[in-house]
């Protein structure tokens, strides 16, 4: 046998299809010819370009897990090699394809009505329609039962009052998919951001995901036609459901941000000397290499392994909160011993470490903290939910 791949340690990749390896390196050549030239200004403006949306919609990357309107049809897994070939260059850009495909689009394919999803699903794929998803509120977070934003019925009409925060992609929106309470439970609505009283407000000041748009929305009675409620789904079911698909995709993508800092911090020290030798002879610098691999090649196995469940159907959310869980921790801790490797290079922009070190503390709190999928590991090993 022959000596092992550095960027493939234990050939993760050789378990993969043809077919499987076509979307990888599909997305790869985007990520290198488009993505990563121009991924620190986009981080250092705070926004990406407004034609970025078609670009992906064009390589069938939004939405693209999901069959008919438009979308790719592809396998769980190809959809989440394109999640960890997105996260290598920026967890925001990840961050845009799941927002848009596995909630906004997921929520409509999942529980829209026919008119819904032939309303939004074959522009969103196309990336012609921007999708958002608003669950949290300033107040509810990790408690989103707790939400205040409501929706009354009058006459056959729904209005709707109340805000949303931290809502990834908010001002780029067409479409919000928008959760809220009402007399029977939480329940979603499809609302066009350019419905009267539907106001979108960007959020500044981030230190982390800079390469993504975060905003706070603001509904003042938004006036909604009766059809535009999901008709089925009520309680917490609908948004967790969507929830549940994102994270899946964070699994792979994780693993995509821990490969590529360990990536940089092995290439750079082997070309960086000090005291008369490449940094990457001496004996701590190999330990932080070794304990880089081993975190990286493991966060890919454990997305793959996911992937494989998830295409046989047998994935459980428990499993993806393991997976979300084990695969962002170790990335962030993957991407901190990178920046110690780069030195004082490490804490710029012009090297990736540091930028996917603060996308990851986002990364690690976002679609539920590290703390409510421990909670969550924890209540499906004794049986006893600690969440309240
Ligand atoms: P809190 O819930 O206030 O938690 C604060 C701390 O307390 C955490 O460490 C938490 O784990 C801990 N904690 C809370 N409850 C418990 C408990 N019972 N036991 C132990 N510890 C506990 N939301 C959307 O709806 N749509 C989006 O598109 C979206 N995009 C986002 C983009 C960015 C950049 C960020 C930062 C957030 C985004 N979010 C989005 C919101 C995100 O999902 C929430 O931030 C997250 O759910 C945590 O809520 P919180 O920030 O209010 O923290």
């Amino acid at each position: 046998s022959t000596t092992p791949d550095p960027r493939d340690f234990l050939d993760v990749d050789g378990q993969l299809t043809d077919e499987e390896r076509d979307v990888r390196d599909l997305v790869r050549r985007f990520a290198a010819d488009r993505l990563t030239p121009n991924v620190a200004q986009w981080y250092e403006d705070g926004s990406l370009p407004a034609g970025l949306a078609k670009e992906l919609g064009a390589l069938g990357l939004l939405g693209m897990h999901l069959t008919g309107y438009g979308c790719a049809g592809s396998s769980a897994t190809a959809y989440g090699l394109a999640c960890r070939e997105l996260e290598a260059v920026d967890s925001g850009l990840r961050s845009f394809v799941s927002v848009q495909g596995s909630l906004a689009m997921f929520a409509i394919h999942r529980w829209g009505s026919e008119e819904q999803k032939q309303a939004w699903l074959p522009r969103m794929a196309a990336g012609e329609a921007i999708g958002c998803f608003g669950l949290t509120e300033a107040d509810a977070g990790s408690d989103p039962g707790s939400m205040r934003t409501r929706a009354r019925r009058d006459g056959t009409d729904w209005v709707l009052d109340g805000s949303k925060m931290w809502i990834t992609n908010g001002t780029l929106a067409d479409v919000a998919v928008v959760w809220a309470q009402t007399e029977e439970g939480i329940r979603g609505f499809v609302v066009p951001t350019d419905t009267p009283g539907f106001t979108a407000n960007e959020v500044h000041g981030k230190l982390s995901l800079r390469a993504s748009v975060t905003a706070e929305l603001v509904l003042t009675g938004v006036r909604l036609p009766a059809d535009a409620v999901f008709p089925e789904v009520v309680g917490l079911r609908g948004p967790l459901s969507c929830l549940n698909e994102a994270r899946y995709g964070i699994v792979w993508g994780a693993a995509g941000a821990a490969r590529a800092c360990y990536q940089a911090a092995l290439e750079y020290s082997l070309s960086r000397e000090q005291f008369g030798k490449p940094i990457a002879a001496f004996q701590l610098t190999q330990r932080k290499l070794a304990d880089m691999l081993v975190a990286a090649d493991r966060a890919a196995l454990v997305a793959l392994h996911l992937g494989r469940l998830k295409d046989s159907g047998n994935l459980h959310h428990t499993q993806v909160s393991f997976g979300k869980l084990a695969n962002v921790s170790e990335a962030l801790t993957v991407a901190r011993t990178a920046r110690s490797v780069l030195g004082a290079n490490g804490i710029t922009v012009e090297y990736s470490v540091m930028r996917h070190a603060a996308n990851l503390e986002t990364v690690l709190t976002y679609e539920g903290t590290e703390e409510m999928h421990a909670l969550s590991l924890g209540a499906a090993v004794t049986g006893i939910p600690a969440f309240r």
